[in-house]
């Protein structure tokens, strides 16, 4: 059976692809990664991420802003993101949340530009994407209100690069997220990490690369990219005592439902 698999977080706009961006997509798609949803930071990126998703059948776009680069950023530019949803492949707002742990830009600002694009997510009905590093407490506070009262159908989004305990897997799920496991996964340090997925749910659960960024340990040190799905996907079907395909399939309809594509 060929393999149908969904990265559902990829910086593909970024200079790491620039000499050889088509050769990642047709070996993503060689290696079964059909579908990949690349995320913007920023206006700019955002702009790009349409463009690819444009040029190549099989790759959807995100817009957003992401924390670190909350700092400056004005409703004018909030304004010109809404204007970027109504694109053609854009399948989602992100990413977009908190990040305390570089706190490169300042906590206020991250707060501000993330509530504003919450509100652009009820205004569009797109899903979230969420980052969020050592701000888990303002974080569920601020998405349980937010879900509660959201206009969105159907899946609110995904909790882009996901590690915390089973209770935090639950709030959640509850709030109608899935959460994302990319290469970090297999990193000796997510030791304690595997012990909680074993318990997360195949159906909560999506893939993602995060490329350039967190390859798999066996690639440690080079450049992460769409096709290294494949090696998350072999170690979630491990971990989970499942066969590949099955977590394929599952993961793969999960993507697709949330960023509403169809296959
Ligand atoms: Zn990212």
């Amino acid at each position: 059976m060929e393999l149908n698999v969904v990265d559902t977080h990829s910086h593909l706009d970024m200079p790491e692809f620039a000499i050889d961006r088509e050769g990642v997509i047709k070996r993503a798609g060689q290696a079964g990664v059909k579908t990949i949803v690349t995320i913007g930071i920023d206006l700019k990126s955002s702009q790009e991420a349409i463009q690819l998703a444009r040029s190549y059948p099989g790759v959807y776009a995100a817009v957003g802003i992401h924390p670190h680069n909350a700092e400056g950023v004005t409703e004018m530019d909030i304004t010109q993101l809404q204007t970027m949803t109504k694109k053609s492949r854009v399948v989602a707002l992100g990413e977009m949340g908190l990040d305390y742990f570089r706190n490169i830009s300042p906590k206020e600002a991250q707060l501000k530009v993330f509530n504003w694009q919450l509100e652009l997510a009820n205004m569009t009905s797109l899903p979230i994407i969420i980052h969020c590093r050592e701000a888990l407490s303002d974080m569920l506070e601020i998405l349980v209100k937010w879900s509660a009262k959201s206009a969105l159908k159907g899946p609110k989004g995904i909790i882009h690069c996901f590690s915390g305990d089973l209770a935090t897997v639950k709030t959640y799920v509850n709030m109608g997220f899935y959460l994302a496991l990319g290469g970090y996964i297999s990193y000796p340090s997510s030791a304690s990490f595997r012990e909680v997925i074993r318990e997360i749910p195949l159906k909560n659960l999506v893939l993602e690369t995060d490329c350039p960024f967190l390859p798999p340990q066996r690639y440690r040190g080079q450049r992460n990219e769409p096709a290294y799905t494949l090696s998350t996907l072999q170690l979630l079907a491990n971990i989970k005592g499942l066969s590949i395909e099955e977590v394929a399939q599952t993961t793969t309809t999960n993507a697709l439902e949330v960023f509403k594509i169809s296959s």
